[in-house]
């Protein structure tokens, strides 16, 4: 029989229901129970390709292709999962099918209603990922918050679940937020009693309350949110502020949390066994060294536009016993002020991480050839590689106009240039090229050195690629692309032979990177950076 946990949150969403859903997750794991998460996203869109990054922070890209909610990584990150499209819901999704089905006919002569259409719709994906998955426990976390219009569909959906899958199969948590105020100290528990009570006015009574707060919560918050939330103290647990996000799990766990949740849908005993995730917390927490890096990026306002990657910087990090600093930089600035470019000199490395059209590009490229011109490591993901490209053309082989067609759709040497598979496409959603591909790395390279195998899978969003017929041109003045596509047609690694660390790839390491398995590019890179700062003549990966 399948678990279900239901996770909601309250007050103000950002409260950390990613976190918390990711630790239950952790602490079923550490128990031996083999878990799998559903993201369900409330927007109307169909999934978050067709979202701005710097609203919505960043798209994270599944094996199978799926453009995903950001929380989809903590998922990954936190339970060395690979999931799939179908474990993001959104409306989106749910009215397109239905719709379909409706126009086929498959409901002829009813009218198709929220209740019981649009609800059944929901429990038969979450149904169907519980089978496909064959896990012992599903999450499902609920974005939004509590009382969001959008999102009374989902929380009806789970609320009918409980009658259907019975009380001991089914655990409802709400994760809320509790201020303490600047002026008195107090600890605020009346927002989270609202959102409660807003839960229980929709028909669900929650079984575990989680109070997001600064510090850990005092005996008083604690008593009045078991009383008003009708749950017992035991039921009460805090998620604080921590030095690491990654310790969430040891403190929930600490405070009973697991064994509560194990006892309460009646799924054994067990005695938790974190040993190696303690061992990975603790390589972040103890630092010996640091490095300063300088992400110049277009969304550097908003830190959620590029999480996968500095999480990856931090699992490469923690392998290398180093506290990593990330200063994000707009791009544009060093446009306004080419003086400022000399700045980058301050940084261990230099990181161009994806993006998107022409604002902020030739920034970036400023950076790259500062990168390339000083011998600071540097690395570039997705647009960072072809960014590379252009810099090289442009500075190396001569090619003063160079460009990518995506930024100057008339350039007469568009080194970058769209897929020919990606001429005519007019839709907008899921027609990148997207998820893992096979790629064929080259001997004798850096990047066989760093991933020691001569095929790897690796994740993908792009349109644009690197145009063959520059190739030679390129190849001849001393690029190396030392990863290319199966069929040998798609660039997809690039680096200096000559350079501390010049290395680049069109593909998106960072999904694949996981706490004590950093992915092989940012380990090298970060590795790189903290070799160059202790003087060495090159890097020891
Ligand atoms: N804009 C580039 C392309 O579409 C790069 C995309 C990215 O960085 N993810 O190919």
């Amino acid at each position: 029989m399948v678990k279900y946990i239901f996770v909601t949150g309250g007050v103000l969403s950002s409260v950390g229901k990613g976190i918390v859903t990711s630790s239950i997750g952790k602490m079923l794991q550490a128990r031996g129970l083999k878990v799998t998460v559903i993201k369900i996203d409330p927007y109307v869109n169909v999934d978050a390709g067709t979202m701005n990054p710097y609203m919505h922070g960043e798209v994270y890209v599944t094996d199978d292709g799926g453009e995903t909610d950001l929380d989809l990584g903590w998922y990954e990150r936190f339970l060395d999962l690979n999931l799939k499209k179908e474990n993001n819901i959104t409306t989106g999704m749910v009215y397109k099918a239905i719709i379909e089905k409706e126009r086929r006919g498959n409901f002829l002569g009813r009218c198709v209603q929220i209740v019981p259409h649009v609800t059944n719709e929901i429990k038969s994906r979450i149904r169907a990922v519980a089978k496909n998955s064959g896990v012992d426990v599903v999450l499902t976390e609920v974005g939004g918050t509590v009382g969001d219009i959008e999102g009374l569909p989902f929380l009806e959906a789970i609320r009918q679940m409980r009658l259907e899958e019975g009380f001991q199969n089914t655990l409802y948590v709400h994760v809320a937020l509790v201020p303490i105020l600047d002026v008195t100290k107090e600890m605020k528990t009346k927002p989270l009693q609202h959102s409660v009570n807003e839960l229980r006015r929709i028909g669900i009574q929650p079984d575990i309350i989680v109070a997001r707060c600064p510090k850990m919560i005092n005996s008083e918050a604690l008593r009045k949110i078991a009383l008003f939330g009708t749950i017992p103290e035991n039921a009460v647990f805090c998620s604080y502020n921590v030095e690491s996000i990654y310790q969430v799990p040891l403190i929930l766990d600490k405070q009973g949390m697991g064994d509560f949740v194990c006892k309460r849908l009646e799924l054994g005993d067990f005695k938790p066994d974190f040993k190696e995730w303690e061992s990975f917390v603790n390589a972040i927490l103890n630092p010996k060294h640091e490095v300063k890096i300088a992400l110049v990026g277009k969304y550097a306002g908003l830190a959620d536009s590029y999480v996968s990657m500095s999480e990856a910087l931090r699992h490469g990090g923690a392998m290398c016993k180093t506290k990593i600093s990330i200063y994000y930089i707009e791009a544009e600035k060093f446009e306004e002020n080419p003086k400022t470019i000399e700045k980058l000199r301050e940084y261990n490395g230099i990181f161009v991480p994806y993006g998107f059209g022409p604002r902020g590009t030739e920034g970036k490229i400023m950076a790259i050839q500062f990168a390339r011109e000083n011998n600071i490591p540097f690395l570039g993901i997705c647009y960072g590689f072809q960014l590379a490209v252009i810099e090289f053309a442009r500075h190396v082989c001569g090619l003063k106009d160079a460009n990518s067609t995506e930024i100057n759709p008339k350039s007469p040497n568009p080194v970058i240039d769209l897929m020919p598979e990606q001429r005519g496409i007019e839709y907008k959603g899921a027609t990148m090229r997207l998820g893992a591909h096979k790629i064929i790395v080259k001997p004798n390279t850096i990047a066989y050195n760093l991933y020691k195998s001569k095929e790897i899978y690796e994740r993908h969003r792009h349109r644009f690629e690197v145009n063959l017929d520059y190739l030679e041109t390129l190849e001849k003045n001393g690029l190396v692309f030392s990863g290319r596509s199966a069929d040998g047609r798609r660039m997809e690694i690039l680096e200096l032979p000559n350079h501390f660390f010049f290395f680049a790839s069109q593909f998106h390491g960072e999904f694949k990177s996981r706490p004590g398995r950093p992915d092989p590019e940012y380990y090298g890179f970060v590795k790189a950076c903290l070799d160059k700062k202790l003087g060495k003549s090159k890097p020891e990966f």
